[in-house]
């Protein structure tokens, strides 16, 4: 884990560390993402730009980091800073903070580089006391504000601040309302707060032991820390886990003057999206509360109104956040996602930032930006992210089938796609059902960042409250995980885990599937289907008909301009090969040949194969494949239409291929039990010997790759005769041909010395045979570590490389990869390693090996052509590396070929080669 950088200090001057905004004017900016976060980057540039932001300032993320590096204390120097901006605020906004007959209050905001929905409650009216509140009703004439101003604020700062279980507040404000007969917040009038204010003091001091505290000062400082602290809670740290966000980077606090919209019924306080962000479709999004603070809109305390509303009740205001926020759409050249208050008619910004959408909407808006001219091609490829790419491919239901299925309830359509599973009430019993294969659907009343992972696993995630912005909502559409909330028509019993709509009961376990794109429930389980785009792709939708599948196919076009590195596809049937194709792959980068050895009829032929105790009958068995995989590469050849088709001869220990041990001992106890000495057992024994024999410890090192031809070499006769007829006979059609023959697990020169001697001499018979000749390359996987650090002898004899990542990560870490999921979650949770080596290319550790095997490889030969064909071809972070050590192609999955178009694209923007 890299650190980061201390923060610049000019000679006799203290570092920066905290950073004013107000009056038109920031010390910061949008630029400054790294030290104020997204939240105070984003105050600073609306501040700058003359937007009405109520003023503030921000303590920047090293603070963070100087906190946790000193063990809770922050520098005197620091102190010192902090309480000079606070001098300046309480002159921006006329008021002091402790002051009794003019209170400054504050709301207290954490913002990290990237949002974290996972992390801190905002504390809002971070000022107020038993005189302050007496001071704000004598200033506004309006005592009900001031003390739901009074109790929100102990709600929030002794939840946050203090620990104190956010039901122990929630239990008495709801006494105080059975005792007044108030439904909603907004029922309670002042004397019914003032109860509630005294009940709060109450609930404090049994939690905390202490009274809830009335200094303004220490108020701030306490909120200052728990804010830090938050940056390292379980919710935080998951989410971090789950998005790649480093541990490092801290969180800023921002401290920023109130401004109210719970005054009364000209007030408000909304969120919204200058554009759909499920859709994608060019319209004001969002929601607002009349007479409402900050959380009531995304916690689901009263149902918001649609943002279309307000330009009824409030339209001046109205009109006046459409400007603002279609300019803030025009500067950042993004969607923006934006939050405001409204206090007596005066409208404030209090956030904007670049919306998240899901992968659909993505396509939509950057395709539309580009044809509205706010942004370039090349600026579109960079703004969307590469798995946007894959959720579109997503399946989806079959309509008809859909169709037939009576609807139980629609919630709000948060996030599209389709969803079946197994119903589940708890985040916990999501994580069991899914890791006993079960496909789950997360049913809760509303989602809490402590349900991430549950979520994360689930096929869907369905709420009963909330609306389009609350979590549930806005984590879906990020994770692009179906989902679908505010399904108020549910009644859900979570203790008892079953709930009731329309009239039956669904109990745990159960199947349901819902259409994230329309907000439908059924109760039922529904096969589901290829997305549009891929039903294009096979030909049962006509492109013109596919707004989707043209845009789709439009910003792959435009990617191609920027991309230095190939895409290949990892293939090895004829319909994947197709597939890749159509998804734009130019080339196989890996063809495993012991694919095919599983197709029908085949695996007798194997075994015959393996079982052989001599030369000529393993030549026998070997004959019958022969014409068998001639039929798969010319198949595989044909689709990729001259592209150039690596095939790597067989790499997998023989006894892949054999039945398990036990079951074949339980077969053979069966038939003793039933008959003796009949041909069929005496067949089992044979094959149990054989399997016996085949044993290994550690069949991953053991008899496998190069070991195999080099023992067998009529293996690899064999396969290479297959090879070279199949493209013989295309040639003879005349169609273009290009075969790569790749050697596996070569960690020796000689050992590749050995097999091309084999494959050149059948090749060369081959061609003579038929008369005919084709240019075939022979090279070599580089995946043991010897292999990359002798390369340049390596390349000798080699054609091509191609790095096979995976193996190349487990044998650099010496980290099985079969078993390597028994301590991989403990080691992520001690921080011993980030990410899975085995899904992002560990750059640090595996990065030189392969660096090293690219520039030896190169020494030998300069122009050798260099890919790599592991799964982190398809991986955007590693795909980066790849650009940066200058491979030629990148290889993957058919599914993934349009996120390493992407990827390629982007990394070749961002990096030079060579860096
Ligand atoms: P989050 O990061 O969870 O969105 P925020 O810091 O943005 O938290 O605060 C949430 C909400 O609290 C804001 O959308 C806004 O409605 C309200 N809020 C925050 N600061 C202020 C303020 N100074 N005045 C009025 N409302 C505020
Ligand atoms: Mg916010
Ligand atoms: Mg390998």
């Amino acid at each position: 884990m890299a650190k980061k950088p201390a923060p610049t200090k000019k000679a006799g001057k203290t570092a920066k560390y905290v950073y004013f905004f107000g009056n038109g004017k920031a010390d910061g900016n949008r630029s400054l993402k790294d030290t104020l976060g997204g939240k105070g980057a984003g105050l600073a540039e609306m501040t700058n730009a003359g937007l009405p932001v109520p003023p503030g300032f921000t303590i920047s993320t090293d603070v963070c980091s100087l906190y946790y590096k000193q063990k809770g204390k922050i520098p005197a120097s620091v102190d010192a800073q902090i309480a000079e901006n606070i001098r300046k605020l309480e002159q921006a906004a006329g008021a002091t903070l402790g002051s009794t007959g003019n209170p400054l209050l504050v709301s207290v905001r954490s913002g990290a580089k990237f949002s974290m929905p996972g992390m801190m409650d905002t504390i809002l009216n971070l000022g107020l006391n038993d005189k302050a509140v007496e001071g704000l009703k004598a200033r506004t004439s309006n005592g009900r504000f001031a003390y739901d101003s009074y109790r929100r604020f102990m709600q929030m700062f002794g939840s946050v601040v203090l620990g104190i279980p956010k039901d122990a507040f929630e239990h008495e404000f709801e006494s105080v309302k059975n005792a007044k007969g108030a439904t909603l917040d907004t029922d309670l009038d002042e004397v019914a707060l003032r109860e509630v204010v005294q009940r709060f003091k109450q609930v404090v001091r049994g939690r905390a032991g202490r009274d809830f505290p009335q200094e303004p000062h220490e108020q701030l400082t306490m909120a200052r820390d728990a804010v830090f602290r938050s940056w390292m809670n379980p919710r935080a740290q998951e989410y971090r886990r789950i998005y790649d966000i480093p541990d490092h980077i801290g969180t800023a606090v921002n401290v920023q003057m109130m401004v109210f919209g719970n005054t009364g019924d000209r007030s408000a306080t909304g969120v919204g999206f200058t554009r759909n962000p499920a859709t994608g479709a060019k319209e004001f999004y969002g929601e607002f509360l009349i007479n409402a603070q900050g959380e009531d809109v995304v916690a689901g305390i009263r149902t918001p109104q649609p943002i279309s509303e307000l330009a009824k009740v409030l339209p001046k205001a109205y009109k006046q956040l459409r400007d603002i926020t279609t300019r803030l759409e025009r500067n950042y050249k993004d969607v923006q996602d934006f939050e405001f208050t409204i206090q007596d008619e005066r409208l404030f910004m209090l956030q904007t930032r670049n919306g998240k959408r899901t992968g659909y909407a993505a396509v939509i808006i950057a395709t539309d930006f580009v044809a509205e001219r706010l942004i370039t091609p090349k600026e579109a490829i960079l703004q969307i992210d590469p798995e946007s790419l894959s959720q579109l491919l997503a399946p989806g239901f079959d309509q008809k089938e859909w169709r037939a299925i009576p609807v139980a309830t629609k919630g709000l359509p948060a996030s599209p796609g389709a969803a079946s599973g197994h119903v589940v009430f708890s985040a916990e019993d999501a994580v069991k059902w899914s890791d006993a294969g079960k496909p789950v659907i997360l049913v809760r009343r509303e989602t809490v960042p402590d349900d991430i992972r549950g979520m994360f696993v689930a096929q869907g995630v369905l709420t009963a409250t909330g609306g389009m912005t609350s979590h549930a909502a806005v984590v879906g559409r990020q994770m692009g995980k179906p989902s679908i909330v505010g399904a108020s028509a549910l009644d859900i019993d979570e203790e008892g885990k079953s709930f009731s709509v329309d009239g039956k009961t669904v109990k745990e376990g159960d199947f349901i599937s819902f259409d994230g794109l329309t907000g439908e429930v059924k109760l039922a389980r529904v096969a589901s289907k290829p997305s549009e785009i891929l039903q294009v792709l096979q030909g049962g939708l006509e492109p013109k008909k596919s707004d989707i599948y043209r845009r789709f196919m439009q910003i792959l076009a435009w990617t191609d301009k920027y991309r230095r590195m190939g895409v290949r596809a990892n293939a090895d049937q004829p319909d994947q090969a197709e597939l890749a194709y159509a998804f734009g792959a130019r080339g196989i980068g890996l063809c495993r040949t012991e694919h095919m050895f599983f197709g029908e009829g085949r695996i007798p032929i194997v075994q015959r194969m393996i079982l052989a105790d001599n030369e000529k009958d393993r030549r026998a068995a070997l004959d019958e494949l022969l014409p068998m995989q001639r039929e798969d590469f010319y198949g595989v050849f044909k689709a990729m239409k001259g592209e150039p088709v690596t095939i790597r001869t067989i790499d997998p220990p023989l006894h892949e291929f054999l039945p398990k041990r036990e079951e074949l001992m339980v077969e053979i106890a069966r038939l003793e039990a039933r008959s003796h000495g009949t041909e069929e057992l005496e067949a089992k024994l044979r094959l149990l010997r054989r399997v016996e024999q085949l044993h290994e410890f550690n069949p991953m090192l053991g008899h496998r790759g190069v070991r195999l031809g080099i023992t067998y070499p009529e293996i690899t006769e064999m396969q290479t005769r297959a090879i070279l007829e199949a493209a013989c006979r295309l040639a003879k059609e005349g169609l273009k041909v290009t075969p790569e023959i790749m050697i596996p697990l070569v960690g020796h020169v000689k050992e590749l010395r050995d097999q091309s001697a084999v494959v050149n001499r059948v090749a060369e018979a081959v061609m003579k045979e038929q008369g005919i000749k084709v240019k075939y390359l022979v090279g070599t996987m580089i995946e043991v570590p010897r292999g990359a650090m002798t390369a340049d002898e390596i390349a000798g004899e080699a054609e091509f490389f191609s790095f096979g990542t995976n193996d190349l990560t487990q044998m650099t870490f010496g980290f099985s990869r079969d078993d390597v999921g028994k301590f991989l979650r403990v080691y992520q949770d001690k921080k011993i390693l980030d990410k899975d080596p085995f899904a992002t290319f560990d750059v640090d550790g595996v990065g030189p090996v392969l660096r090293t095997g690219v520039e030896l490889g190169r020494r030998t030969k300069p122009d050798l052509k260099i890919g790599v064909c592991g799964e982190h071809g398809g991986d955007p972070s590693s795909i980066h590396f790849f650009e940066k050590v200058g491979l030629d192609y990148v290889s993957c999955s058919p599914y993934r070929v349009p996120v390493a178009r992407l990827a390629a694209a982007q990394a070749a923007l961002a990096v030079k080669v060579g860096d």
